[in-house]
């Protein structure tokens, strides 16, 4: 492995260990700089983009290297992801932000595909460059690249290779294609079990529905002992599990289960509402006490009559009422997650009550087992069988939180990627043999067009053609060997024709078994073209007054925002 320093978090700029091409990433406008224009606005931010792509452009494919990246208060990450570097490094230049914003755009729709729609990106610029010096104009350029990119869309769409969603082997295959080069070899295998496993095991009506997984990290033991398990798994944490009087335990396992959830404290307020209580006489401490009694028992009373099993609260529970629960057989778990109580109440049909007292029997939900397990050092509460969703829950062991945070990273990759494979069932083959046959696709059809255009739909396939150079270059094998290899091949017939780079030898992806989804390839190609013709047209930039108006989206994200279709739940469910 090769490990390349980046500066993070505002380093970027200060740091020694940084790359000459870093300091491109530096805003073209400034304090000293008002305004550039033409050829020179146009070459600083293409040098931006093209600086960015600099710093991803190692990690593509399944031999990219990795990238250690050391944030200003000394956290070091070490990752391979193209998502993951330009998520963390610190952006200035305006142009480098809208290539960093592809990559975003990447990530959020399709969860991968990252690197190569930035050095897709980087790569339309690059031409476009050499267009403009030749004296093309930039709307010229743009509109072959928009020709381009129509027509790159509409043949990957006919190359499209159909899946059977049940083919356990074929989908293990797509994971693979996204995660070797993350994990190694054997642990990029068990991952793709892992899951595979996990949606097959929600998957209903060929669609995965994600808030059906839950993933959990579970301290203790190694990656291997890493599992799915079928229910919800909550995390009891925070909250304690054993009962003060020796005589009374909760239960450890219920079956059918009737789930309460409780959005509250189940504590007792004191006389006055404040957290002391002085008392004058012995009199007014035994009346408090009564008071006490009187409350607790008219919460636990409550509860049972609501015939509710386990009862989830999302705040804490004071010992007496948790005896008092014990002895009535009622397992309750407190300081649930908001997040966990939403999932809760989709999977078993329970309303949650913002306090004990409003809980009646229509309030509550049902699952089929509830069990406590000890996993790890951790125990957990699983609730099973539920009557409203199928639920599953991967639970991730071992490693460091750093590493836990990038499996995490990596499984909502696999997760992604498996929906759409299952949902949509079109994959393409990888390994640059798609590249390679739309490049030769768009050079053929820009000789038809005859007007200045046709160079930049040659330029677009020329561009697309780095892709596979690069995946050759990153893996060791000559890349023009290996581009003309992989040309020679699917002329002769074999358009599936891509590079083994696992093997080091151009082989057949589907046999190989490197297929991605449709839909990951069509978004790289398609904001790839977006951010190019976008920076192509700009031809001055200025220094400009701050935009005052950056609050537009604040309340749409907003997780405390309540939404309609949720219940009137915070909108804020956390996979
Ligand atoms: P991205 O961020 O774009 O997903 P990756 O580093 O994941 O970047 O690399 C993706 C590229 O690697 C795709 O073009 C894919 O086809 C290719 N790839 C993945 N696995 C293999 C393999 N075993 N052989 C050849 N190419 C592969
Ligand atoms: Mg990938």
């Amino acid at each position: 492995m090769r490990y390349v320093f980046v500066g993070c978090h505002h380093v970027l700029r200060n740091t020694s260990m940084v790359g000459s091409n870093i300091q491109q990433l530096r805003p073209a406008v400034n304090e000293t700089t008002e305004r550039l224009q033409g050829r020179d606005a146009q070459d600083a931010n293409f040098s931006a983009a093209k600086a960015l792509a600099e710093i991803v452009r190692t990690t593509l494919g399944p031999r990219g290297s990795d990238k250690m990246l050391i944030t200003t208060d000394g956290k070091v990450v070490v990752t391979n992801d193209g998502a993951s570097i330009l998520d963390r490094i610190a952006i200035e230049h305006p142009a480098a932000s809208i290539v960093a914003e592809v990559a975003e755009t990447q990530a959020d729709s399709t969860k991968d595909g990252t690197t190569t729609a930035v050095i897709l990106t980087s790569e339309l610029l690059r031409a476009a460059d050499a267009l403009l010096e030749q004296g093309l104009h930039p709307t010229t350029i743009a509109d072959g690249y928009r020709l381009a990119a129509e027509r790159a869309l509409e043949i990957l769409q006919k190359e499209t290779i159909e899946i059977d969603p049940h083919d356990t082997n074929r989908l293990q295959d797509v994971v693979h294609t996204v995660i070797t080069g993350k994990w190694e070899g054997t642990d990029a295998q068990f991952l793709a079990e892992l899951a595979v496993e996990t949606v097959q095991a929600i998957e209903h009506d060929e669609t995965i529905d994600r808030r059906n997984i839950t993933r959990q990290a579970v301290a203790g033991g190694g990656y291997r002992d890493s599992e799915v398990i079928d229910g919800l798994a909550i995390d009891l944490e925070s909250s304690s599990t054993s009962v003060v009087a020796p005589e009374t335990e909760f239960p450890r396992q219920i079956e059918d289960a009737t789930i309460a959830l409780v959005d509250d404290q189940l504590t007792i307020e004191t006389v006055d509402g404040l957290g002391t209580v002085n008392f004058d006489t012995p009199e007014q401490r035994q009346a408090f006490l009564d008071y006490e009694d009187e409350v607790y028992e008219r919460y636990v009373a409550t509860i049972a009559d609501a015939g509710a099993d386990v009862v989830f609260c999302q705040k804490s529970i004071d010992d007496p009422i948790r005896y008092l629960l014990a002895r009535e057989d009622i397992l309750c778990v407190e300081r649930t997650r908001k997040d966990e109580l939403i999932k809760l109440g989709r999977a078993t049909g329970a309303q949650y009550v913002g306090t004990v007292d409003q809980l009646t029997s229509t309030d509550t939900g049902q699952a089929g087992l509830v069990e406590r397990r000890s996993i790890g050092n951790q125990e957990l509460a699983i609730v099973a069988d539920c009557s409203d969703s199928k639920q599953v829950s991967i639970l991730l062991r071992g490693g460091t939180k750093h590493i836990n945070e990038e499996m995490k990273r990596v499984l909502d990759n696999c997760l992604n990627i498996l929906k759409l494979a299952i949902e949509t069932r079109e994959v393409l083959p990888g390994g640059g043999a798609v590249e390679v046959m739309l490049a030769e696709d768009l050079r053929k059809h820009a000789e038809g067009i005859g007007k200045r255009e046709q160079l930049a739909i040659e330029a677009f396939g020329d561009a697309l053609e780095a892709l596979p150079r690069m995946l050759a270059q990153n893996a060791g094998m000559d890349p023009i060997d290996a581009l003309i290899d992989v040309r020679h091949r699917q002329h002769e017939g074999n358009v599936t024709a891509g590079l083994d780079v696992l093997n080091g030898e151009i082989g057949d992806m589907i046999a190989t078994g490197v297929l991605e989804p449709l839909a990951v390839k069509q978004r790289a190609v398609t904001t790839a073209y977006e951010a190019a013709t976008m920076l192509v047209r700009i031809d001055d930039i200025i220094a400009a007054a701050p935009d005052t108006d950056t609050d537009e989206h604040h309340e749409e994200h907003d997780s405390n925002t309540l939404h309609t279709d949720t219940g009137g739940y915070p909108w804020s469910i956390g996979h």
